[in-house]
Order: structure tokens, then sequence, then C-alpha cells
């Protein structure tokens, strides 16, 4: 338990760990962390209730041993680690690798075995193959930092995690003249930055909100960033997989070999090459361990961000429809973001006890009263967005964009020059010309050992389709308690509205109420026709289960690939709900209060494993 003047020692820096933190933002991570961490009420670990470690499915404990002794002899003691220690949640920069840092079942739920560092490719190679002669099954990860989604924990309690970032992060190449580059699971947005500034390249990445993630990682789990290249694996370009069963595959122009076997000269500039684009179903899936992948970098360019205010709630509905055409025409130079006002709050790094002191979520009336004296007022909605090109051509854009907002009572744009230096637009600024930064983290500052939870639903970009959404999340999280933090990423014809539970993880009964508001906004939308781009790997089925159409032709079929690709079912089963069939309908899929019930004490997956 730390006291709230308690320091912590410094988060790992990039030059030290291929995991770390650059230089330039030591003194933020040091902050971060000590601002974080002093609020934690919890031991730094806890007592562990279970025989550890943690066996794998149908292994027994004599099997494993004997299992593992062969693992270590292959690829040496100090590249297997068995997951026999307490578990320590950490923090963003040092997440652990043993289970879910963000649980929201018990936090001994969803363990693994024993974890495993492979070097080169054959090693990965020699894991799957060791996996399928003792039928364990093994999770890949690349960077781990997954928050909100699972991290690092397998679905299948027991599994040896596959760490592939430990010692697989090289930036292979850096083609700056194609604007590409060719990397390893373990190549953080961190590290591919500042390699990229190293070399002096005019070039940028895009990152997510925070860039401690992998860019590999977070590519093939289809993750967004917010320049113009955001969709991250639309512009991904060529990947090497290890398939479950120890082959080794390139897709994309990699699959036809350069001259005098060099690698293909095209294969990170023309994605599909010939026949069937095969690489769809190696992202969000288990069908394969991805160990390089080819990426578009963005050629530097003008760029200008703003953020526009809305006064009212009730014109909600009225900005969607502003969005879409001006998103449409391409007007809009990046993915945008909706916030709502109750994010200014959450971004000043505030615990929410600073403007709200009793329990249940702060009323609509306190934010208001706590808005008006920050920066952006007493106002409601807050568009945030970025142009880019040269000063003439994103003046024009901004003239487009302020009066076709303009017809909104009230509606006001502001640029970074308008705010103070600690408002969150200034971090937009980086993240939207392709700096990776960390200040995301500041709104987990919010409830004390914050964790949280995405629910991201796809919906049209139209006004009353928004607004259906918006009418189920509002009641939803009213009736569970918590406070509703939406951020929508509006599109030309579909935005991600992501909603952000945060809850305290020492307490079962937030997760519990957390865990049933994700079951009923899955359930709800999905009645309506929305469904969840992305989900925690303990809702993975769930929502799986609401892409039924044609008798869940589309499970049928990928259960199809993965029984064909991994019979012996060791390739992270479970994972975005596809089974192999060695643990289909066994009790290992959660369709109902299961995750409420793991509350109980009562774990994940049937009792018997
Ligand atoms: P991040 O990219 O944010 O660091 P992860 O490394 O945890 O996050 O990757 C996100 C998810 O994608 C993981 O939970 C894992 O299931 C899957 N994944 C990550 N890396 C690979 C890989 N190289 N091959 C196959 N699946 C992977």
């Amino acid at each position: 338990m730390a006291s709230s003047n308690s320091t912590f020692p410094p988060p790992p820096s990039l030059s030290s760990k291929y995991s770390g933190i650059p230089d330039r933002l030591a003194a933020i991570g040091v902050e971060s962390k000590n601002r974080l961490l002093s609020k934690s009420t919890l031991p730094e670990s806890a007592p562990r209730h279970h025989d550890v470690p943690r066996l794998p499915p149908d292994t027994t404990r004599a099997e494993f041993n004997q299992a593992i002794g062969e693992l270590k002899q292959i690829l040496g003691d100090q590249n297997v680690e068995l997951n026999d220690r307490p578990l320590v949640d950490g923090w963003y920069l040092e997440h652990p690798n043993t289970h879910d840092a963000f649980h929201i079942a018990l936090q001994e739920d969803l363990v693994s075995s024993a974890v495993v560092y492979p070097g080169t490719v054959e090693e990965v190679q020699t894991i799957v193959r060791w996996a399928n002669k003792h039928k364990i099954p093994v999770y890949p990860i690349s960077m781990g930092r997954n928050i909100g989604y699972g991290g690092t924990a397998p679905r299948v309690p027991g599994s040896v995690v596959v760490d592939l970032g430990r010692r697989m992060n090289r930036i292979l190449n850096i083609d700056a003249e194609n604007a590409s580059c060719l990397v390893e699971p373990g190549v953080s947005y961190f590290a591919l930055y500042e390699e990229i500034q190293r070399q002096k390249l005019p070039l940028w990445i895009d990152t997510p909100d925070v860039g401690g993630g992998s860019v590999l990682g977070n590519a093939i789990d289809r993750g967004v960033g917010y320049t113009p290249y955001g969709d991250h694996f639309a512009n991904h370009c060529g990947l090497e997989i290890v398939l479950p069963n120890g082959e080794l595959l390139r897709t994309g122009m990699g699959a036809l070999e350069g001259k005098d076997g060099a690698d293909n000269p095209t294969w990170q500039s023309f994605q599909p090459a010939y026949g069937p684009y095969s690489d769809g179903i190696f992202s969000q899936s288990n069908f394969g361990i991805v160990v390089r992948m080819g990426m578009w970098l963005m050629p530097e360019t003008g760029h200008q961000s703003y953020l526009i205010t809305f006064p009212r709630d009730e014109d909600f509905p009225a900005i969607i429809e502003i969005i879409r055409p001006l998103a449409q025409q391409r007007v809009l130079g990046n993915i945008p973001q909706l916030r709502h006002v109750i994010q200014e709050l959450a971004t000043t790094a505030q615990p929410k006890s600073a403007f709200h002191s009793s329990s249940g979520p702060i009323p609509r009336e306190t934010i208001r009263q706590h808005a008006s004296s920050l920066p952006v007022g007493d106002v409601s909605w807050v568009f945030y967005g970025t142009q880019y090109g040269d000063a003439a051509s994103i003046s024009s854009q901004l003239n487009l964009i302020e009066k076709a907002f303009g017809v909104i009572p009230g509606a006001q744009l502001r640029l970074p020059s308008d705010l103070p230096p600690e408002h969150y637009l200034h971090s937009r600024v980086s993240v939207c010309s392709g700096v990776p930064v960390l200040r995301e983290l500041d709104w987990l500052n919010w409830v004390p050992n914050a964790a949280h939870l995405f629910f991201s639903p796809i919906v049209p970009t139209r006004g009353r389709d928004a607004e259906a959404v918006h009418n189920i999340v509002v009641r939803l999280h009213a009736k569970y308690g918590f406070d509703l933090f939406p951020t929508l990423c509006v599109a030309g014809r579909e935005m991600h509205y992501i909603v952000n539970i945060v809850y305290d993880r020492a307490s079962v009964d937030e997760k519990r109420r957390a865990a049933a508001l994700m079951r009923e906004m899955i359930a709800e939308t999905a009645a309506e026709g929305y469904g969840e781009y992305r989900t925690h790997v303990l809702f993975a089925d769930m929502v799986a289960a609401t892409y039924s159409w044609g008798d869940n032709a589309l499970m049928r079929f990928n259960e199809t690939i993965k029984d064909a690709l991994d019979p012996n079912g060791i390739l992270a089963p479970g994972r975005n709900g596809i089974w192999p069939k060695r643990f289909r309908g066994k009790g290992w899929e959660i369709l109902g209060t299961e995750v409420e019930e793991a509350l109980d004490g009562k774990g994940i997956g049937p009792s018997s494993s």
C-alpha cells in the first residue's frame, strides 16, 4: 500500500530496455508513475490461493514438469520462466506478463503456467512444435500492452505465454524511399519513433493514444491511431507467420522470393499480391504467430490540431450529421474524436474525489460547475481534429470546417495557442503528428487502483444511430453506477463509439457491476444491429456470438479454418471467440454471467479444468 508522498523507482529507459520509455519522456514517466501508484490502496502483491504454477488443461503436474524441462533444454533455462511467484499488477511501463494487470475477474483467474522468450523465428517454430507434442496451449504476445482488452492474459488459464517482444525486438529495415519499415514483435511506437529521429528521416509513424504498445501487435489486433495513416491494419504491408503446425508463411509479395534469396523488393510495397488476400485471417485471430510485419510510414507534412466546443448535450446528433459529409469528402484530415466534457475533468489527472465527494456517478450539474473553471468552459461536447498539408490548404480546410459546424449554436473553434500548455489538446498535437506520448494514462487517476474495460461498438455515422447507441449506453451506465466516458472516433461512414469503463480493481462489487454493464451493453446494442470491433478476452465469446447471421456462418467458417490449421488446438484457444474442436462446447465459452460468477471464486473455464 502506498502513501500519497511515496516515490517509486523510475520506469526503465528505452536505452536500457526494449519496452522502456524514451529519455525525452523520462520526467513525465516518473511523474505519471508516482501519481498513479501513490493512489493505490492495494498491496503490491497478494498471496496466491491456487497451486502454482497453474496447470494447462488436461495436463498433470508430472507431465507439465517434464514438458517444461524439455523446453528449457531446447531454449535455455533463462528463456523459460514458471509463473509461480506472487502476481504484481505493476503499471503501464512495467506491466506483468503473468496475468491481466487490469483484471475484471479475480487477479488469479487468467494466469499463465509459464512464460517463454523465443529469440528467433526458428525458436518460435520449435515452441509451436513442442506445444503440439504436449498438447499445451500457447498464447503469443508482442509487447503485452493490450490494456483494456486483456493485457497479456491467455484466455485459457495455464497456457504458456510466448513473450515475443523481449528477445525479438529489432527494426529489421527502414526504407526511406518506400516510406516503410519491417519490424519484429517487440518494437514499440516509442522505439520506432526514436530510431526514425536518430536517422533524421522525414517520416512519421502513426501511434495510438499511448506509445508503449507493439507496432506489430496493435496492427494485427486492428488498433487505431490518429494521423491519416491511423488504420493500422490497412497500412501494414506483408506478414511473416509461424503457423500452428510450425510451418513458416510469408504473405503478399513476400511469397515471391527476391533475387538470390533476398526478401522480395516489393514485400513492403504491394499488399495483396496474387490469389486470395490472406493477411486478414491473421488479424484478431488465433491462426498463426506473426513474427515480422511491414508497415507504411507517412511522409512528414504540416499539421494543425484544434478543438471545437459545443455548449448543449442535445446537439450530439446534429454534430454527427455535420461530421459525416466532411469526413466523406476527406475535408477532415484524420479520424477526429468527439468527447464529452466529463473527459476534460478526467484529463486533468485529478481524481474524481476532487470534483465529487459522494459515491455514485458524478452528476451533470457538478460536471458543469467544474467545467466552467476549466479552459474549455461549461460546454458539452468537444471535437478534436487535425488538418494536414501546407499552411494555405490548412487554412482553407479550417474555414470550411468552422463554417460547417457554425450552424450549431455556440460552437467555438480553438487552437493550441488559445489554451494553456497543460491542456489535453497539446498532447493531441503530438499524437496527431505521429509523436508517441504517455498523457492518455492520466485519466487512470480517476479512481484508486484504476483499471478499465473498453466497450467499442461500430455505429453508422448518422445522428439517429449515434443517439440510439448513446441512449442505451447512458441508461446502462446509470443502472450500474458508472461515470460515462464516451470517445467517438468518427469516420465518413462509421464511427467507433468507444466507452471506457473505469473501475477500482480492489472492489469486487465494482468489477461485478462493470462486467454486468459490459454484458448488457453488448446484448442491447446487438439487438439494435450494432456490434463491437474489438473486446476484452473474457467478452470475446459474447461479442463473437452476436455475429450470428446465417446460422453462425462466420463462426463456422472460422472454426473450419482453425481446425484445419490447428488440429491440436494449441494456439490461443478462445481468442476472439474461436475455439478449436478440442475445447469447443466443453464449458469454456462465456455467454452469460460467468465473469460475474468468477468473482465469487468459481474461476474461468469448466470446473474440472
Ligand atoms: P500491444 O500490441 O498493445 O503491446 P499485445 O502484444 O498484447 O499488445 O498484442 C495484442 C494481442 O494480439 C495479444 O493479446 C495477442 O492475443 C495478439 N498478438 C500479439 N502479438 C501477436 C503475434 N505476434 N502473433 C499473434 N498474435 C499476437
